[in-house]
């Protein structure tokens, strides 16, 4: 941590970056870091390539992150909550130039890639982390800040449900609230509201639903039809497969979603995303591993080429295999 430290202390121009289809972990994280190097006076650019999801909106500072990067000669780069380097997107071979990448996270997938590595496991979300360097810096957290860590913290965490919750969680949570984070205030705009898009989306995606014979592994498919048809965008699905994994018996749950990328016939092979779940009895990790992804235990994801009704049946040909961990 404190050859971070000394590199931000070095360093004039730096880019703090996260995965593209940000959560709020993603989002909180690069926030709280991007406010706190900017007190100690250093140039920061916040990128992120995706659209940021209605519910973070309200985040301060929001507004300040941008979806292009180039030109500037970046000193240092900072990665966050990123299982690889290519999960920040299209800029990757951008950052592969940069002199000096950090990389902090809590993947257990995680390659290691960058110069300096901040990673633990065991950190309920990537603010968790965040939060540490900040008090390692000395630097105070004002309500923007703690505002950025808390969220994180609750949306990793899924409010303290999750079996990555821990003694941090609720001690970094408690500390934030006596800054002044309001968490009924944050609540509201993370699970308040839904657009009447996203509930006619909810509804295509309950429909969608299907279960392997022996009932242990559930799939719900977001095709192209379905996002064009209730003028929804991939950053709306966030949480949709939580419905898949509460189904009694299941284990395993996994969201297939079509990516829009302009091929139009069905049956030719596309870009999708597929998203894992477990309640922690299975290694989910594992498996997206199996398809050139990562993530954690109970939460992971892969990308594919591939057709919607080839990804159905390798996935499904899982559900006789599943293991829970012992
Ligand atoms: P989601 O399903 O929400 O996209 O992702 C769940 C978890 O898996 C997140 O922690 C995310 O970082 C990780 N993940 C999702 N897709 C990929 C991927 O393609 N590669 C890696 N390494 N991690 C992924
Ligand atoms: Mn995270």
């Amino acid at each position: 941590m404190n050859s971070i430290i000394q590199q931000f202390n070095n360093s004039n121009k730096i880019l703090v970056a996260t995965h593209a289809h940000p959560d709020g972990d993603a989002i909180g994280s690069l926030i709280a870091l991007g406010l706190s190097l900017e007190a100690l006076n250093k140039k920061i650019t916040l990128y992120c390539e995706s659209p940021i999801p209605a519910v973070y909106r309200f985040l301060p500072e929001v507004h300040r992150v941008v979806k292009k990067i180039g030109g500037l000669n970046y000193d240092m780069a900072v990665i966050l909550d990123c299982g690889d380097l290519s999960r920040v997107g299209e800029a990757v071979s951008f950052v592969k130039q940069i002199p000096v990448i950090v990389n902090i996270d809590h993947h257990i997938t995680n390659t290691r890639f960058g110069h300096l590595q901040l990673i633990d496991t065991s950190a309920c979300a990537t603010a968790e982390i965040v939060y540490r360097l900040i008090k390692q810096m000395g630097l105070p957290f004002n309500k923007p800040v703690a505002t950025s860590i808390y969220t994180g913290i609750l949306a990793d965490t899924g409010s303290f449900r999750f079996s990555n919750t821990n003694k941090a969680a609720f001690a970094i949570c408690q500390e934030m609230m006596e800054i002044g984070v309001d968490p009924h205030n944050i609540a509201r705009h993370v699970y308040g509201t839904y657009s009447l898009s996203r509930i006619k989306l909810l509804n295509l995606a309950l429909d969608s639903i299907e279960l392997s014979k022996n009932g242990k592994l559930s799939i719900m498919t977001l095709t192209k039809e379905m996002f064009d048809e209730t003028h929804t965008q991939p950053e709306d699905v966030d949480g949709l497969i939580n419905y898949a994994k509460r189904i009694e018996d299941v284990e395993v749950a996994a969201l297939i979603q079509e990516h829009h990328n302009g091929k139009e016939k069905s049956r030719t092979p596309n870009r999708f995303h597929v998203s894992l779940r477990s309640d922690g009895a299975v290694d989910v990790a594992a498996i997206a591993s199996l398809f050139g992804g990562g993530g954690h235990s109970s939460a992971a994801g892969f990308s594919i080429e591939s057709t919607l009704s080839n990804i159905k049946s390798r996935i499904f040909s899982l559900a006789d295999k599943i293991q829970l961990k012992t």
